[in-house]
């Protein structure tokens, strides 16, 4: 799934779609395009292969001066990534013009369908078969052609559909890709997500799942398949231009890594019960009896959130002393999982679209389970599919590699934990002492990130070169090795393992000989001496032991090739601190390597498909 902009209303069409796509690139595609008008037609398309840039430069001069338009990133899963596939895409009369994110599962059905009428494709995608449905289904009412074209399509979508028979409108509509309208001063806006709306509008509509809506300048009216009207809430944008502008950062990783000390000060915000040693969530959405019938927590997610999450089933299993476990979404929803009405699920999303998690989480509610999400984005689906939930209030995260999100995410899950050990053995006082050390992360976080520029540079230079890097930590930090090492392949392309560090002696030590860079993750935990005798065996081998401690930590200093030091907090909140110097070796190594550190190959910021 990539981006979809549209607007109609005063202004010029085309500068406002091409700005908007380019507020949605860090999602990452392989085509563009754009399709405007005014008045009766006919309708201009202009679409490229490759990056916006490309698009925007190839645009005619003067530029057609039309108030109504629609626009496209494409990542291609049907027909490969060239100029005719990409979006949008006209019915064969020209009358209709569509762009779509998702799939449409049955268009090879409707294609067969459509050309014994007489319709000529011209490309090897799904989304074709849009317009011409609508096309063929129009009779003087463009919302109610796109509704019975839609009641034949089967698969996901977020579309937007524009006609030269009503010029001035847009049809919008959604099944599992988001849509949020942008609600202006005679203006109305569409995107699949609101970085593209808020340079000119923070008054933001969330579509739902089934959901129709038809923009005119003068407003929107929304209503589902079946024609009711649907009442929908304007919500505000809560976040700034700024973030999602990379300012003085040379790249958005590093400005996400930097932006830390904030994200973690806003997720605690307002979250404190300190008289009670408590956290204050609201939207959990459960009831007392519910939070003391809990017996089990089952965390679910994938990648990066998938590392929060097996931190946290430590921090709830120390604090709350409820098994806890987490399982990859894309493992759960196949396994036909054994729902249970005495555990409480947890699903963990930055974008809340992460297909699998969303489709796991699925399931286990059509079970009777109850799931609350914990997501950043708002109005995700996951967050509204969700029986309630946490967000992790990060601010947008556009790096593809997530690095603010990891701490938010492991932020919100701690106070969770927090919230549900008060209801059992956590006394006010610890719960007190927990919150202090929370309180002083922003300013520690602080402090290892400006020391760490320059010495995770310096490592990085070493790393560089480095065919292998394994990464190696216990208890809570076990998480934080897989963390660190995701990070680093994700934008180096080293090859990196994350491994319990007692694990090595089961196999991966065969991997370490000369130089070998190992990453120890050491804070002085009740772990810290089974940790150095594992940093004893990867020396006893020529391993490089490149060691994360604390100050003070004499006898780690004296075994570790390389040093780098974070202050000691409460032992739960490790993590928070030796992530970050990891995060940055992580960038500091894909920048030497020449990457193309905020979009590396391969990957999307939201995985929106299986
Ligand atoms: N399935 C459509 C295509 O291949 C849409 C892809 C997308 O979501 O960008 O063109």
């Amino acid at each position: 799934m990539c981006g979809i902009v549209g607007y109609v209303g005063p202004k010029k069409a085309v500068p406002i779609l091409v700005q908007g796509l380019k507020r949605l690139e860090y999602r990452g595609y392989d085509s563009s395009g754009i399709a405007t008008m005014n008045g009766e037609g006919p309708i201009f398309v202009h679409k490229r292969a490759g990056r916006i840039r490309e698009m925007e430069r190839s645009l005619p001069s003067p530029l057609p001066s039309t108030s109504v338009g629609i626009a496209h990133t494409r990542w291609a899963t049907h027909g490969p990534p060239n100029e005719v596939n990409s979006h949008p895409h006209l019915s064969s009369d020209g009358s209709v013009a569509v762009v779509h994110n998702g799939i449409v599962e049955n268009s090879s059905t409707l294609k067969k369908m459509l050309r014994s009428e007489g319709v000529v494709f011209r490309s090897d995608t799904d989304t074709e078969v849009i317009p011409n449905l609508v096309a063929r289904f129009y009779e003087g009412d463009l919302e109610a052609a796109v509704k019975k074209a839609l009641h034949l399509i089967r698969g996901t979508y977020g579309i937007v559909v524009m006609s030269t028979a009503e010029p001035g409108r847009l049809v919008v509509a959604r099944n599992g890709s988001p849509i949020v309208l942008g609600v202006g001063d005679d203006e109305m806006y569409v995107a699949s997500d609101a970085p593209a709306l808020i340079a000119h509008t923070r008054q933001v509509v969330y579509l739902g799942d089934g959901e129709v809506a038809t923009l005119d300048s003068d407003g929107f009216r929304t209503t589902d398949l079946e024609d009711r009207e649907i009442d929908k809430q304007i919500d505000e944008i809560d976040w700034e231009l700024e973030e999602i502008e990379k300012g003085e950062f040379p790249h958005f990783m590093l400005k996400e890594i930097h932006e830390q000390p904030r994200s973690i000060l806003r997720g605690l915000r307002g979250r404190f019960e300190r008289e009670y040693g408590d956290a204050r969530l609201g939207g959990l959405n459960l009831t007392p009896r519910e939070f003391f019938d809990i017996r089990r927590i089952t965390l679910v997610a994938c990648g990066t959130s998938y590392h929060a999450a097996l931190a946290a089933s430590y921090v709830l299993e120390d604090l709350a002393r409820v098994p806890s476990n987490v399982e990859i979404a894309s493992e759960l929803r196949y396994r036909n999982p054994i729902v249970d009405a005495k555990t409480l699920y947890l699903a963990v999303s930055q974008s809340g679209e992460t297909a699998d998690t969303l489709a796991a989480m699925k399931e286990v509610q059509r079970k009777g389970g109850k799931v609350l999400g914990i997501v950043n984005v708002v109005g995700s689906t996951i967050a509204r599919q969700s029986d309630g939930g946490i967000y992790i209030r990060s601010g947008p995260e556009v790096a593809v590699a997530s690095t603010k999100a990891y701490t938010s995410q492991l932020l919100a899950l701690v106070l969770l934990a927090l919230k549900i050990g008060r209801m059992r053995d956590v006394s006010a006082g610890e719960g007190r002492e927990l919150l202090e050390a929370l309180e002083a992360l922003p300013e520690q976080l602080r402090s290892v990130l400006d020391e760490g520029e320059q010495a995770m540079t310096k490592l990085a230079g070493e790393l560089a070169h480095a065919p292998f890097v394994l990464f190696l930590g216990r208890g809570i930090n076990y998480p934080t090795a897989m963390e660190g090492a995701l990070k680093l392949k994700e934008v180096s392309y080293i090859q990196c393992e994350g491994l319990a560090a007692a694990e090595m002696k089961h196999g991966p030590i065969a991997l370490i000989s000369d130089g070998t860079p190992v990453i120890f993750l050491c804070p002085m935990d009740q772990l810290h001496e089974k940790t150095l005798s594992n940093m004893e065996e990867v020396k006893a081998r020529k391993g490089r032991v490149i060691a994360v401690g604390n100050p003070g930590d004499e006898r780690v200093q004296a075994l570790a090739d390389v040093f780098i030091e974070v202050p000691r907090t409460h032992p739960l909140l490790s993590p928070f601190l030796m992530v970050a110097p990891l995060q940055q070796l992580a960038y500091h190594t894909a920048l030497q390597l020449g990457r193309d550190v905020d979009k590396p190959r391969n990957l999307a910021k939201s995985v929106t498909v299986e």
